[in-house]
């Protein structure tokens, strides 16, 4: 396997300088502390294993600490009585920090997680950016309604007057996953700090360090003492105390079903309210009109972009059997053009994945694919220092039944499958227990919208993958989650709707 993997520095003086300070502490009420039992978990460069920096490793105690900064916060009023134009002023100025420190959070960002600094710097960063300006906006426009009402048994001569109030919700954990670990922080927090709630934030333990350096902006904008703190630590001990904590009212949680499942058993203690963003297994449905200029690229992207660590990425290929072989020679080729290598090397295309186990895992989906009957077009190999990157694979002759077509592989793999009619296409792609996005590819408006209605799934695009925006709602039907987030109904995961009915 080609790899760049070239010594490459930090270039931003201020990396640097946030990763000299190499022993992490978390937030707790606006001061940055230690793990009460000063335990550490070592954070690797994914590309090369090199230590990088310690963050605390999180107990039940400091969960604990946590939640009673943030209820002491939410009580106080201090967040979400607010004004909801000062609320909003602090909420941009995160925003317009996270615009200025944007080359040190790239590059935070890919020595932490492994990605390209290109898919850091100019994907995810900006929309961690836009995701603040957006939520900014909507801090004033919360309204409620007045409802008129039929009630029959109303006091003679008297009148209801009805409304309801939207309320925060009160104390949010969020528990956020490794793949894009900023921006899917930022979907998370906006929303939340938007409504006024108060937020304990637990971050993936392999890539904790952008969560740190965001926590330090969210205080240089202003944001009040206990409003946001950040307890770094493991899933099964700090984030399972949180998602079963009685002082905590709603968990947003993105990751895997698995896990989600796992959350949702621990929230139940008291009910609080659960928000899910969970795997995929998207399909891509490409018909014998598609623009295969288009669509060759634009499906490579979607199976390989971020080494496939995405939960919506383009996984399962479903193409019409007249273009199959034009197709796939195009997107094999497109494979192996990219450059593997460190993600801070300008010529990197493709940067290892996060860490030894998820590339070990990834590397089992492929074998087994190929022992139950698929075959290799391209790529199939792992390697690197610290046996990390895997090449973009792509498996033809898949089957339906195949585990690596069922399961969320979460690497660069992509399974293709061909039909011969459109319902058949429609069939296959909504055989799955996921539903969080597909995408169809074709010239035929009709068909193109025919597909967006019938099939299963969060989001539909048509001649694209990977659409984004800070105004789009994103989730998932099926076994893919609960709610959504982004988009105007974000806010809605972390309110309540309270009735006030008056006789007058
Ligand atoms: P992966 O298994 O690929 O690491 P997860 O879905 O488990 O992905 O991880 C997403 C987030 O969930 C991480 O922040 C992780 O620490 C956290 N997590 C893992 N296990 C649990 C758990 N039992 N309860 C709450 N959070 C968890």
């Amino acid at each position: 396997m080609q790899l760049n993997l070239n010594p490459v520095e930090p270039a931003i003086e201020a990396t640097r300088h946030f990763l000299a300070s190499n022993q992490k502490k978390m937030l707790l009420n606006n001061d940055w502390v230690d793990a009460q039992h000063r335990a550490v978990i070592e954070t690797l460069d994914p590309a090369t294993g090199k230590l990088l920096a310690t963050i605390p490793q999180g107990s039940n105690e400091d969960v604990d600490a946590a939640v009673a900064s943030g209820r002491h916060a939410f009580e106080s009023g201090v967040w979400r009585h607010m004004l909801p134009a000062e609320r909003a002023k602090i909420l941009w100025r995160i925003g317009e920090l996270v615009d200025e420190n944007i080359d040190e959070l790239a590059e935070l960002e890919t020595l932490d997680q492994g990605k390209p600094l290109g898919v850091a710097r100019w994907a995810e960063i900006p929309g961690v950016a836009e995701q603040f300006r957006y939520f900014a906006g909507m801090c004033s426009k919360l309204e409620s309604s007045v409802i008129p009402t039929s009630i029959g048994y109303q006091p003679a001569g008297k009148r209801i007057h009805a409304y309801t109030l939207s309320e925060p919700v009160g104390l949010v954990a969020a528990i956020t996953p490794w793949n894009s670990p900023l921006i899917l922080t930022a979907m998370k927090l906006a929303p939340a700090l938007c409504v006024g709630c108060s937020v304990v934030l637990k971050p993936a333990e392999d890539t904790s360090l952008t969560a740190l350096r965001l926590g330090e902006l969210c205080i240089e904008a202003g944001l009040p003492a206990g409003v946001l703190n950040i307890v770094t630590g493991y899933g099964s001990v700090v984030g399972q105390r949180l998602a079963e904590h009685a002082g905590v009212d709603k968990i947003s949680f993105t990751g895997s079903t698995l896990t989600g499942r796992k959350i949702l058993d621990a929230a139940k203690g008291n009910l609080k309210r659960v928000t899910l963003e969970l795997g995929g297994k998207s399909p891509m449905i490409v018909m014998d009109d598609a623009d295969l200029e288009l669509a060759i690229p634009g499906i490579a992207n979607a199976a390989f972009f971020n080494g496939g660590q995405v939960c919506v990425a383009g996984t399962r290929l479903y193409v019409h059997e007249s273009i199959a072989k034009s197709l796939y020679a195009g997107v094999a080729e497109y494979a192996q053009s990219l450059s593997l290598g460190h993600g801070l090397d300008p010529a990197t295309q493709m940067g290892p994945l996060v860490n030894r186990i998820q590339a070990d895992k990834v590397y089992g989906y492929i074998q087994s694919g190929l022992a139950d009957g698929a075959q290799l077009l391209t790529g199939g190999q792992q390697g690197g220092p610290n046996h990390t990157f895997i090449q973009p694979t792509v498996l033809t002759q898949c089957d339906h039944n195949m585990k690596i077509v069922k399961e969320e592989v979460f690497g660069p793999v992509l399974s293709c499958m061909t039909f011969t009619s459109k319902e058949q296409a429609l069939a296959l792609a909504n055989d799955s227990d996921y539903g969080l996005a597909a995408s169809v590819w074709t010239q035929n408006l009709s068909h193109a919208h025919r597909f967006a209605s019938d099939l299963e799934s969060g989001t539909v695009w048509i001649n694209s993958h990977l659409m984004y925006d800070a105004s789009l709602p994103i989730g998932g039907y099926k076994q893919s989650g609960w709610g959504r987030e982004s988009g105007m109904g974000a806010v809605l995961n972390y309110m309540e709707t309270k009735t006030v009915c008056a006789v007058l």
